[in-house]
């Protein structure tokens, strides 16, 4: 059987870079839950890896959830009575609270300022606010630029529209020789901020662009949908073959240089909980691990108790975690392309496992198996030192009893993967093992 590449014989060094290049074309872009950001996000990803884009009408019901009014933006700005622009979305899409309604108003600074957010303790950045679900207003700025607002009449304009629409998500499906998927989802709805949550875009377009190369044993399924309400929709629309997906992961925050946090699946000791265990482990690196909790990304909802799915969620930083999380300094002085490429490894380490953790039989399992004969033992006996590339052979043949996986022998014997996957490799070549898959 023909398996991904080996992970040595990879190059990673120009994934990061790609990875950033997204990161540029895509930050612009004024995203939302819903409205022409989105589409224009999943069109740029189209050009990268065929993505069906969905489109599912405001009004309609899913579970506990309605699809909202689709929000569009074009101008927004608070000028004094000089004419001046004191706040202007034209210079940074941040300044205003994502989904606000249409307002053109002359009031007073006392009533404007109860529709401004700031960030008194990082005064030069400005917030990123959402109001979704709850019609309102307002403007986000740093609080350097609050302090400077002065007694005035102001014009208050957000040219927006709240109209019925559609909201839509990328959905892209690489069939593998079994039917069991693996869930590889993002959130595509912020607009610029790059850790949380480009990088998640980025790197899960340019995962899914290796792998439909590749020949997989599991078919992946990948998801760009606006964060929360996205994955409720996805969930009432597939739920007739939810069974099918046997692990996933939700991709966010994997630009920045913090080290990697591990949010464990609902289930708590899924086969993909531990495949990321073992890789981050066995990486050397620093790292962290938390347990689920229904609060986050959308792990919330493909954990919710009717699904329980086996999704966790591998991130560098993770949300709310590091000071620049929701602001304007969640920007490009915080990821860098040698991150992304390192996390992009990270995820191709964890599906590696994944894709090769079989089951095989030892079919000499009467006693040590006779190696020297076979050219498989080191030629000197008798070293005080057992020289250790005999040891991962030992250890797979004594723990291939049927009963163990090789993630499984490599957990108990300390080996790393992909040595317990290269003797498992020359093991079978000798005859000596037997695929039981
Ligand atoms: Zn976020």
């Amino acid at each position: 059987m023909k398996t991904l590449k080996r992970m040595e014989e990879l190059d990673f060094k120009n994934t990061g870079d790609r990875m950033l290049k997204l990161i540029h074309d895509l930050y612009p872009i004024c995203r939302s839950i819903t409205g022409e950001g989105v589409r224009q996000t999943l069109s740029v990803l189209k050009e990268l890896i065929p993505l069906d884009v969905l489109s599912i009408a405001s009004g309609t019901e899913a579970f506990d959830w309605t699809i909202p009014k689709e929000w569009n933006i074009r101008d927004a700005y608070v000028e004094d009575s000089k004419g001046n622009r004191v706040i202007d979305f034209q210079k940074s899409n941040l300044h205003v609270v994502n989904y606000s309604m249409p307002v053109d108003r002359i009031m007073t600074l006392k009533e404007l300022q109860k529709h401004l957010h700031t960030i008194p303790e990082h005064p030069d950045w400005i917030p990123y606010r959402t109001t979704y679900y709850n019609q309102s207003w307002g403007f986000c700025l740093s609080h350097n630029d609050f302090n400077r607002l002065k007694e005035d009449d102001y014009h208050v304009v957000i040219d927006a529209t709240l109209k019925p629409g559609y909201l839509n998500y990328g959905e892209l499906l690489i069939p593998g020789q079994t039917e069991n998927e693996v869930l590889i989802t993002t959130h595509a709805c912020h607009p610029s901020l790059c850790n949380d949550n480009l990088s998640g875009i980025s790197l899960t377009a340019y995962l899914a662009k290796y792998l439909i190369e590749q020949p997989l044993r599991y078919s992946y399924r990948f998801l760009f949908i606006p964060g929360g309400i996205g994955s409720v929709v996805w969930l009432s629309r597939n739920e007739d073959n939810i069974s099918r997906i046997k692990h996933g992961l939700v991709v966010t925050c994997v630009g920045d240089s913090g080290s990697f946090t591990y949010k464990k699946t609902r289930q708590g000791n899924a086969e993909i909980d531990r495949a990321v265990l073992h890789v981050l482990k066995a990486s050397g690196k620093e790292y962290e691990v938390v347990d689920f909790s229904p609060y986050g990304y959308d792990e919330r909802n493909f954990g919710s108790p009717a699904f329980n799915l086996a999704v966790g969620s591998l991130t560098r930083s993770t949300y709310s975690q590091y000071p620049q999380y929701h602001s304007s300094a969640d920007n490009f002085d915080l990821i860098n392309a040698e991150n992304l490429s390192d996390s992009f490894e990270m995820y191709l380490r964890v599906i590696n496992v994944i894709e090769n953790n079989r089951t095989y039989l030892n079919l000499f399992p009467k006693g040590e198996v006779q190696l020297g004969k076979r050219g498989l033992y080191g030629k000197m006996g008798g070293l005080q030192n057992r020289p250790s590339s005999e040891l991962p052979l030992l250890w797979v043949l004594n723990l291939c009893d049927g009963d163990h996986t090789l993630l499984a022998i490599c957990e108990r014997a300390g080996l790393h993967f992909d040595e317990a996957k290269h003797a498992v490799d020359v093991l079978i070549q000798h005859d000596l093992l037997k695929d039981l898959n």
